[in-house]
């Protein structure tokens, strides 16, 4: 399968002096499920920043089906266009993804931008609030929903592109069990539809419910690794060195237990 998105030797840091990537290599094949694993601050979101063109690299490249892609590429049209309609990007927090009076408004944006006429566009939407279960918010202004449902309404905002690739920070963050079940499912299926899925967490059970091939980014912004899910998750040495798991020392009963844990949001003791 051919490389979708590829980065080579990615250096990047905020003003010159925040370092926040630091030689970055790795390569997704179209439809792949792709997972970036780090601690907070690793690099992740400026990961998939740089990923979708927001920001671009200090050094190094970002190939896109083989094409750089650059401030002066995405300037030629019909490139420019393409990389944007074929990528969407589902930001950690919904709050910045939506801006329109209301739900509905929200989800004809994106069809209307790739100017499609307003009876498909509205269609379109119509669809999308039926596929992600949300009919019922179609009228409400975004002030008037809860975070899960402002959640399904930005996930909904950037399916109403119908984009090849999605790009998605944090699914699990600050969403209630429900909805977080709920949008693991989804990507779960949108992927099985042959779209090709990025997403970062330092969740380690979403690695296993999800099993993506795994980049694992340490706090020092490199890559310390890139595998399947289960060549990552069996390597504890890494995953110690990165943090992502920490030794627990239990006594039960007289007995002392040892064992690693990580820093699950369902973990049990
Ligand atoms: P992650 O998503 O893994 O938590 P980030 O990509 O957000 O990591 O951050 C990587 C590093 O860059 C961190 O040290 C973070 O403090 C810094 N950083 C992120 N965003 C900004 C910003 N807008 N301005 C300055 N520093 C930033
Ligand atoms: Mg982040």
């Amino acid at each position: 399968m051919e490389d979708i998105i590829s980065l080579k030797n990615i250096d990047y840091s905020y003003y010159g002096k925040i370092p926040a990537l630091k030689n970055v290599n790795l390569s997704v094949k179209k439809g792949e499920m792709f997972s970036i694993i780090g601690l907070n601050g690793s690099g992740k979101s400026t990961l998939l920043h740089i990923i979708n063109a927001l920001v671009f690299p200090d050094s190094g490249d970002v190939l896109f089906e083989g094409n750089p892609v650059t401030e002066k590429s995405l300037r030629d049209k019909s490139f420019g266009m393409q990389f944007r309609q074929r990528m969407g990007y589902i930001f950690q927090n919904p709050d910045i993804q939506l801006f329109c009076p209301t739900v509905f408004d929200e989800l004809l944006f994106a069809p209307l931008q790739l100017n499609l006429p307003i009876e498909t566009a509205k269609e379109r939407a119509e669809q999308t609030l039926s596929f992600l279960g949300i009919e019922y918010l179609k009228e409400r202004p975004v002030y008037m929903l809860s975070g899960g449902e402002k959640k399904r309404v930005a996930i909904a905002s950037v399916l109403t592109m119908n984009p090849e690739i999605l790009l998605v920070d944090e699914p699990l963050s600050s969403l209630d069990p429900k909805t977080q079940t709920f949008f693991i499912e989804l990507l779960l299926e949108l992927n099985r539809a042959g779209k090709t899925i990025i997403f970062t967490t330092h969740h380690l059970d979403l690695i296993e419910h999800l099993q993506p091939r795994v980049a694992v980014l340490s706090e020092e912004h490199t890559i310390r690794k890139t595998g399947t899910a289960s060549e990552i998750l069996s390597d504890e040495e890494l995953l110690i060195s990165v943090n992502l798991i920490h030794e627990h020392i239990h006594k039960h009963g007289k007995e002392e237990h040892r064992h690693y844990h990580s820093h699950y949001v369902f973990h049990k003791h």
